[in-house]
């Protein structure tokens, strides 16, 4: 059997300095915003290149807290791709504001910035572009685009953290960038956990009010905020796996350029990496006419696989009303034949070999 992330294995290689970690915190009883927290706060905003790193309690609130911080609300259009989970448009929706999907490259599957200019309106405020899979979007193009139509930019970083373009870190380009601990992410917590950073001031001091009740002082509130806190006992373990980042991407890559390399002669499409970023694999995803028969085939050596996204979300049925006229002919041709293979840090080249020979066979 091989899953698609192996979180076990990961595990057993930091089993001591976790448990050590875990242990102190729970003799010291400060669970909430203690010393691990600041640490990690610390650590991932000089890792990010960022002026403030602001942990919150989930990806999908560090997005909801951050558009909120940058005063996207009612009225307000927020251009974004409908080829992403569902907590990029959540995010806006809670705010108040209306996602506007548009396509996306054929080949990097990120929100196309021709496609944005396009969509811009008098009501748009904010574009959110989604860092998919592990791949950097093209933030050039789209900060050009934001500095020409006064535009500002929350970026989704739930799966790219430690992509780069030109040595800077994904998260560091938009006014405000929401990441994920989701446990399977390339820095997973044990639980849930997630990460705002942003190079203003302004904006770090509403984030850390509005993650905290409104409350900068204790038991004084000055704004409406939330329950949505980092939690200690999580900062413990995303300290110890920050300091592995670079090494786990670096596998994942190498995972999917011997996959790449062994499907070359197949047809299907491996995964194309854009020349100005570092991909980090996030997903393996490629393009197949014939999935079914994959998924077939390697559901049947116990091989998992996964279709990210079957529905793209101007196809949802919570979209329904927002997207009657919408169509994105590149977004829905990708999620027909998008399919993604195991991959983590623990993938071994025998488990690569094993799984492109199954393909093999299927597509002969
Ligand atoms: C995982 C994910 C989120 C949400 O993160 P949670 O921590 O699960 O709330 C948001 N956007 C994208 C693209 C994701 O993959």
């Amino acid at each position: 059997m091989i899953p698609m992330v192996n979180l076990k294995a990961q595990y057993a290689d930091i089993k001591t300095e976790i448990e050590a970690g875990l242990a102190e915190t729970m003799e010291n009883c400060a669970f909430i915003l203690g010393s691990n927290v600041q640490a990690f706060e610390q650590e991932a905003a000089h890792y990010l290149g960022v002026k403030h790193a602001i942990g919150v309690a989930s990806g999908t609130d560090a997005l909801h807290l951050a558009l909120l911080a940058e005063g996207i609300g009612e009225g307000d259009e927020v251009i974004t791709t409908a080829f992403t989970f569902i907590a990029t448009a959540e995010a806006i929706r809670y705010v108040g504001a209306k996602p506007v999907f548009v396509d996306i490259d054929e080949k990097s599957f990120n929100i196309s910035p021709a496609a944005i200019e396009q969509a811009i309106t008098s009501k748009t405020k904010a574009i959110m572009p989604v860092h998919l899979f592990g791949q950097p979007v093209d933030m050039e193009s789209i900060k050009q685009l934001c500095d020409q139509y006064q535009l500002k930019i929350i970026e989704d970083c739930a799966q790219s953290f430690g992509a780069d373009i030109n040595g800077k870190q994904t998260g560091s380009f938009g006014n405000a960038a929401g990441f994920s601990f989701f446990p399977s992410k390339n820095l997973g917590a044990f639980g849930d956990g997630g990460l705002v950073t942003t190079q203003s001031d302004e904006t770090a001091e509403m984030l850390r009010m509005l993650r905290n009740h409104g409350s900068r002082e204790r038991y004084y509130h000055d704004v409406i905020g939330f329950n949505s806190r980092l939690d200690e006992i999580q900062a413990v373990i995303l300290r110890a796996k920050l300091k592995r980042i670079d090494q786990y991407n670096q596998r994942r890559r190498k995972a999917a350029y011997l996959y790449s390399q062994l499907m070359a002669d197949l047809p299907l499409q491996t995964p194309i990496e854009d020349s100005f970023g570092t991909h980090v694999y996030h997903q393996y995803t490629l393009l197949c006419d014939r999935r079914d028969e994959v998924m077939t085939a390697l559901q049947a050596k116990q091989i998992a696989c996964a279709v990210y996204y079957p529905v793209p979300l101007h196809k949802q049925k919570v979209f329904a009303d927002d997207c009657r006229n919408v169509s994105l002919p590149v977004t829905e041709s990708v999620s027909d034949r998008c399919l993604s293979l195991p991959i983590c840090p623990e993938l071994s080249e025998h488990n690569v070999h094993e799984i492109v020979s199954v393909i093999k066979s299927a597509l002969k």
